[in-house]
């Protein structure tokens, strides 16, 4: 298993840099971030100790069974699912560096205010529905500034760039119109120089459209089943609103 995991890291660390050197991109701009929903803490483990330590869940339920047997593990959690308003206690509770996934004002107003209480801090990403697909959770494309500009007004939340998921699709040029809409997103909100808002991170691709949106510029790219393997539960499972 050791063996299996290692060797799927490479192989993707080599998917990377071949996307990188491709488009002329320095290797390092690129954060391989492990999507690790259904994965045992025992194998998330295996890829801790051996120095890929930056890793994300989807579900708070995960997040809180995997806390205790790696928190004396080195590693950077992101939360990248759909996080219910109900769930921003247990949220703060496992030191989780980046949400990912804030999507729509209301949670981040009730971020805000546990934060506040806490006196805590939270790195966030704004998810950006680049694909118009219903099932799919994200500000849509025509709102995300504007919801930018409203988070950026609440303090205890920094916002450090974007995130999306690009279309399933077989069609590559139907995905790489969502990455270059999330990446021009950004430049555009960028160039507002909005105080307190960074654009350094831009959070897309996965296993199967890597190095696609490497070529557009991705500084996170979330990698489950290249290293893990296949997941018993379809995404919809994770994806859709009944999913919590
Ligand atoms: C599961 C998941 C990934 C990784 O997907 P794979 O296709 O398994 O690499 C990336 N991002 C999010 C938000 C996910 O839920």
């Amino acid at each position: 298993m050791e063996q299996d995991i290692l060797e799927q890291i490479a192989v993707v660390t080599d998917r990377i840099a071949a996307a990188c050197k491709k488009c002329g991109r320095n290797e390092k701009e690129v954060k391989l971030l492990l999507a690790t929903k259904t994965v045992s803490a025992e194998k998330i483990k295996i890829a801790l100790e051996a120095g890929y330590q930056l890793i994300g869940e989807n579900k708070i339920q995960e997040v809180k069974e995997k806390y205790e047997p790696l928190r004396h593990c080195s590693h950077t959690g992101h939360f990248i699912g759909h996080l219910q308003t109900n769930k921003v206690k247990e949220l703060l509770k496992y030191n989780i560096k980046c949400l990912e996934s804030l999507d729509r004002l209301e949670l981040a107003e009730k971020l805000q205010h546990r934060l506040e209480f806490e006196d805590k801090y939270l790195d966030v990403l704004i998810q950006v529905n680049t694909s118009g697909e219903q099932s799919k959770f994200g500000v849509s494309a025509d709102r995300a500034i504007e919801l930018v500009q409203q988070i950026a007004t609440l303090k205890r939340l920094r916002i450090k760039g974007l995130m999306t998921i690009g279309l399933f699709s077989a069609e590559e040029q139907k995905i790489r119109t969502c990455f270059q809409l999330l990446q021009s997103l950004s430049r555009q909100i960028a160039a507002l120089e909005i105080e307190d808002v960074q654009m350094q991170e831009l959070s897309m691709g996965m296993s199967n459209d890597l190095e696609i949106a490497i070529e557009q510029g991705a500084t996170i790219v979330r990698v489950g089943t290249a290293v893990f393997g296949k997941r018993i539960f379809p995404d919809s499972y994770y994806w859709n609103e009944s999913s919590d």
